[in-house]
């Protein structure tokens, strides 16, 4: 196949254990999927349906990396979320089916312009400057369910420069992976490669130029970023 300018690169997390990488297709993103946030963020906590947003396949950056402060915000905050890795798509999954199609897991960090975001709700507007910005998917290497199983519970936190900010467990998500697939399924067809970035407990906040980032789920892996 030729192209008439040089086509991008296919956007790859790696794989513990494997030489061969994990293709990203799409990164869709829950909203409010812990009590607590939604709380936080002025909401009722009582579980709704679940909403999603996007973030383009080459948001994605590694853990471990640098990340320049983003353009046009002031106020860069923090969402670590377990992220679910797809095998298989398909369309209205049944929750009971859900899990078969899950290649593993993986830390990501839902990096979020608040102050284009908090005006985009309050014009009602789409979350896109908020949300899907350049390096706004900070994600770890993926561990495969064959290896780490389906977890439901455990711990999961962020520090920034060795200060705990959030902190929760897995338990805690008003919508189970199994019904988010179910429930995603039948709004959109999802597809091997595709991510899911599954919502924040507590305790988001801003991040300046120089912090460390640092976080984790337990029994699935930690992630680490910097911005400069
Ligand atoms: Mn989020």
């Amino acid at each position: 196949m030729n192209y008439v300018i040089d086509p991008p690169a296919v956007p790859s997390l790696p794989v513990i254990g494997e030489e061969s990488r994990f293709p990203v297709h799409r990164i869709y993103c829950v909203g409010r999927n812990y009590a607590a946030h939604a709380i936080e963020m002025g909401h009722d906590p009582d579980r709704e349906p679940p909403f999603f947003f996007t973030k383009p396949a080459d948001t994605i950056v590694p853990s471990g990396s640098t990340i320049p402060y983003p353009l046009a915000t002031a106020d860069l905050h923090h969402e670590i979320e377990l992220v679910v890795a797809l095998r298989e798509g398909g369309v209205n999954i049944p929750a009971a089916e859900a899990l078969d199609r899950i290649y593993g897991y993986a830390v990501g960090i839902d990096l979020t312009r608040r102050d284009l975001q908090g005006e985009a709700k309050k014009l009602a507007r789409p979350w896109c400057a908020g949300k899907a910005f350049d390096r706004s998917a900070p994600c770890t290497a993926i561990r495969s369910a064959a290896e780490i199983g389906h977890p439901d519970n455990g711990r999961i936190w962020l520090a920034v420069n060795g200060e705990l900010r959030q902190e929760g467990d897995l338990n805690q998500l008003i919508w189970k992976i199994p019904e988010m697939i179910e429930y995603l399924s039948g709004l959109f067809e999802l597809a091997p490669g595709d991510l899911i970035f599954t919502g924040t407990p507590a305790g988001v906040g801003a991040v300046a130029k120089g912090d460390a980032i640092t976080g984790g789920v337990e029994g699935v892996t930690d992630i680490e970023i910097r911005i400069s």
